[in-house]
């Protein structure tokens, strides 16, 4: 089995053998220890002051961004970026927990740029909620140019980085993220069950403090308070929280740009060899996450279903309108230039 998917993804040899260990007991001294180490390594990973604090949830992805919507949201007023399932699910999280918002719809393969955010100018938010590589669609926006409009109406800026971390450049600080989500299955490369979300003094002050949970399992206050000194308030997914510590301190030692770049070079390199077999990529900014491959008459579907059938690789489908159209090409994971090579021949005899 090859998965080219988006989470879970081709785990790395080191991580399957820390999973294969007896998981200890976590009311402990040793296993505080590990979790403010962890905590220290994403903040470090992340470029983020030590006046950061970081949360690690026991859920997938959406847990985290169902507590910041559920719990930081109140009585606040959000812009959405709205381009992709994942920018929808914030949408129907604030419809859920009756947060006024606005959004800004995408349509497929539509670039996100600052004539957008134009129309907004004038219309009064607390902050944005964005995904910062959509990962339905591939594409990556840019932080920058949100930032820039956040600071300007002085907006507290939450990005999803659940597929963008460790895959395209994010310096918190440097880029005024305030709040950012990530989660253990995605660019992480580690088995699901656990979200990690980063937050700047700033952000703890205004949207976390006061603020009463919606949720009783997911509390921010709860976790912030148990994380002081490394603890969670109910029992976290143990085994992954190793993973994280194995991960993030080979992720350190190598370096977090040389990571990026590394990813980057598998991805180009991917995109130049599938263009020569005449297969379009969509054209948007894209993440070095995945590579979108587009079918203008179809039959994305019918390669996704070929390479699992045949050859038990898994590329990633598309659900809604462009399920025939769009397949995606991971590259988070234990992936390397072999793997592409390989993977380019099947797709060439499958067609
Ligand atoms: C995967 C993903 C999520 C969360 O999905 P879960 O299935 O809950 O882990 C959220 N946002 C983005 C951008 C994602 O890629």
């Amino acid at each position: 089995m090859k998965l080219f998917t988006v989470g879970p993804v081709e785990m790395y040899d080191s991580t399957l053998e820390v999973r294969s260990k007896q998981l200890p007991y976590f009311r402990t001294d040793f296993f505080s220890k590990l979790m403010l180490e962890n905590e220290e390594m994403l903040k470090k990973a992340l470029y983020t002051d030590k006046s950061s604090k970081a949360i690690f949830l026991t859920g997938s992805g959406t847990s985290a961004m169902d507590a910041v919507v559920g719990q930081c949201l109140s009585n606040e007023k959000a812009l959405v970026i709205d381009g992709g399932s994942f920018g929808h699910r914030f949408v129907e999280l604030c419809e859920f927990y009756g947060v006024e918002y606005e959004s800004i719809h995408l349509d497929t393969n539509e670039t996100l740029t600052v004539n957008h955010l134009q129309e907004y100018q004038n219309h009064d938010f607390t902050c944005m909620l964005v995904n910062m590589h959509e990962t339905s669609t591939g594409q990556l926006y840019d932080i920058k140019m949100l930032s820039e409009f956040c600071i300007k109406k002085e907006m507290a800026l939450i990005v999803d980085a659940i597929s963008a971390f460790l895959c395209d450049e994010i310096k918190m600080d440097e880029m005024h993220i305030d709040c950012l989500i990530t989660s253990s299955q995605k660019a992480l490369s580690l088995a699901p069950g656990l979200s990690m979300i980063v937050v700047n003094d700033d952000f703890y002050q205004k949207f976390i403090k006061n603020k009463k949970a919606k949720s009783y399992y997911l509390d921010l206050n709860a976790h912030l308070k148990n994380m002081e000194r490394g603890q969670t308030p109910f029992t976290p997914a143990v085994g992954v929280c190793y993973e994280v510590h194995d991960m993030l301190e080979k992720v350190l030692n190598k370096g977090v740009e040389q990571v990026i770049a590394d990813k980057k070079c598998l991805a180009n390199y991917f995109r130049e060899n599938i263009k020569k077999l005449g297969i379009e990529v969509v054209d948007c900014p894209l993440s070095n996450a995945l590579t979108p491959l587009y079918f203008k008459d179809g039959g994305a579907k019918a390669l996704y279903e070929n390479l699992k059938d045949k050859y038990d690789i898994y590329l990633t489908p598309c659900g809604g309108i462009n399920a025939d159209k769009i397949v995606r090409v991971g590259h988070m994971g234990n992936l390397c230039i072999d793997d592409y090579d390989d993977l380019i021949n099947k797709i060439r005899e499958v067609l």
